[in-house]
């Protein structure tokens, strides 16, 4: 798999950082939370476009034969319950033909290991470029359940897009699949003693579905 930007892949932009200095901040109300996270999830989304193939195709505008390039990969999303709902849907206007598989994962809160309850995966072969998509990479547990469960399938590429990332699940994704490639919008410092990211944003879930 090409890395063209490092990895993680730390996207970054004068709106990416003006919608995360929003979303940060504690006092940031559930509606625009919610607006500026769909923001950064689709801006997000969209860089992913660095790792995909294209082929050149001819196409007829109105007024004239045009040559353009079109995604040739077969993408499949997958989505990691709860907080991936909201990643969900940007990445399904992106991809509006991708399958979508679910994963139900459920955070220890004593021990922040992640606990599975549910899945439903579309086909995934090494014709497959899978996205999985989750706001927050922190221990990386998750996201790591769900390459596991994967990877017998021999995708074709595996890309992870988040909003923030710590660099303790950055480490442990890349040490065991350093063919996965990572995108995300902020490299935080750490995790505190409860496996949140600092400085973070708090628990994603709760802000963005106003369940806090
Ligand atoms: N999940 C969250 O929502 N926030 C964190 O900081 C870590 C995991």
């Amino acid at each position: 798999m090409k890395a063209k930007n490092g990895n993680p892949a730390v996207v970054s932009n004068v709106f990416i950082k003006h919608w995360l200095s929003v979303i940060r901040d504690k006092s940031t109300e559930t509606a625009v939370f919610r607006h500026y996270s769909d923001l950064l999830a689709r801006e997000i989304i969209t860089s992913i476009g660095e790792e995909l193939d294209t082929e050149t195709v001819s196409i007829d505008t109105p007024l004239a034969f045009h040559q353009t390039k079109r995604i040739t990969d077969e993408i499949v999303l997958i989505s990691i319950l709860r907080s991936g709902i909201a990643i969900a849907e940007e990445a399904l206007k992106i991809f509006p033909d991708a399958p979508m598989g679910i994963f139900g994962l459920v955070r220890d809160e004593e021990t922040a290991v992640a606990r599975e309850y549910y899945w439903n995966l579309p086909l995934i072969n090494n014709k497959k470029t899978v996205i999985v998509i989750d706001p927050m990479l922190a221990t990386g547990g998750s996201i790591h359940h769900v390459i596991d469960k994967i990877i017998e399938n021999k995708p074709k590429k595996i890309i992870v897009a988040v909003i923030v990332a710590a660099p303790e699940g950055v480490r442990k994704i890349l040490s065991d699949y350093p063919q996965v490639k990572i995108y995300t919008a902020a490299l935080d410092k750490k995790l505190n003693g409860k496996k949140y990211i600092v400085p973070g944003l708090g628990d994603f879930g709760d802000r963005y579905f106003g369940t806090e």
